[in-house]
């Protein structure tokens, strides 16, 4: 491919801005938010508590919706997608990746990770031998009849993230992935949340308190109460 072509944008946020509740208890915590993350870009995305990465994370996950500006991904407005179509956005097109990692206590690994697919409709023995597929690009084959109660907290970890990608998903968002890991087992899965992201020719927009971390992405920028800026 040549150098010359402009690459493309895969989010673009304009103008968005989110708040929580009604009258004397209203809280604006996103104002006026302007973002462009190109196609295969890995973004890391920094601030303090409480100053609304998660928030963020959540509208372009189409998780929660903005109440003003605008959001496209891989050149879709969002906005105007129908609760079905959002819901099969969320289960296959974008990759998602929570602080906790929600495993189902009561399924093994290999089940967890193949239960996008099986919500989506794919037949069992497909979706399973795909979550193999995923158990084993995370370094899990040897895990995948545990239950998550089994598992370190790294293997947990491992396991959100095949869940999250087993379906092929083009956009990937982590929120904070690594905040319970003690560092070594945190620089182990980032390392291959990065290579996945890079394999998979992902884009992706990691949320992380980890400076050392946030170094590793292809760019970092700091949300703090006025908006977002370079860090
Ligand atoms: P961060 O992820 O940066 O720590 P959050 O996005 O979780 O920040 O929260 C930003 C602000 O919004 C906080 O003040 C938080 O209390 C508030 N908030 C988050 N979710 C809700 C909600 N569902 N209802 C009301 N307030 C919320
Ligand atoms: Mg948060």
């Amino acid at each position: 491919m040549s150098d010359a072509l402009p690459r493309q944008v895969a989010v673009r946020v304009e103008g968005v801005g989110k708040g929580y509740g009604a009258g004397e208890r209203r809280v604006e915590v996103l104002r006026a938010i302007d973002l462009d993350v190109a196609q295969g870009e890995m973004l890391a995305l920094v601030g303090p508590s409480g100053v609304g990465k998660s928030t963020f994370l959540h509208l372009l996950g189409l998780l929660d919706q903005p109440d003003a500006g605008r959001i496209e991904l891989f050149g879709q407005d969002i906005g105007a997608l129908s609760a079905r179509e959002r819901a099969r956005w969320r289960n296959l097109r974008i990759g998602y990746v929570f602080q906790f990692h929600g495993l189902l206590g009561e399924f093994t690994l290999q089940e967890n990770v193949a239960m996008p697919l099986l919500i989506a409709g794919s037949g069992r023995r497909a979706a399973m031998d795909r979550a193999q597929e995923l158990g084993m690009a995370v370094g899990l084959s040897h895990r995948l009849e545990h239950f998550p109660d089994q598992l370190s907290g790294g293997e947990q970890q491992r396991g959100a993230i095949a869940r999250a990608l087993v379906a092929g998903p083009t956009l990937l968002l982590a929120d904070e992935p690594t905040g319970n890991l003690d560092s070594a087992t945190a620089g182990a899965v980032f390392e291959m949340l990065r290579n996945l992201h890079l394999s998979r020719g992902l884009t992706s927009v990691i949320v992380t308190h980890n400076a050392g971390l946030a170094a590793r992405c292809d760019r970092i920028l700091r949300l703090t109460a006025v908006g977002l800026e370079a860090a």
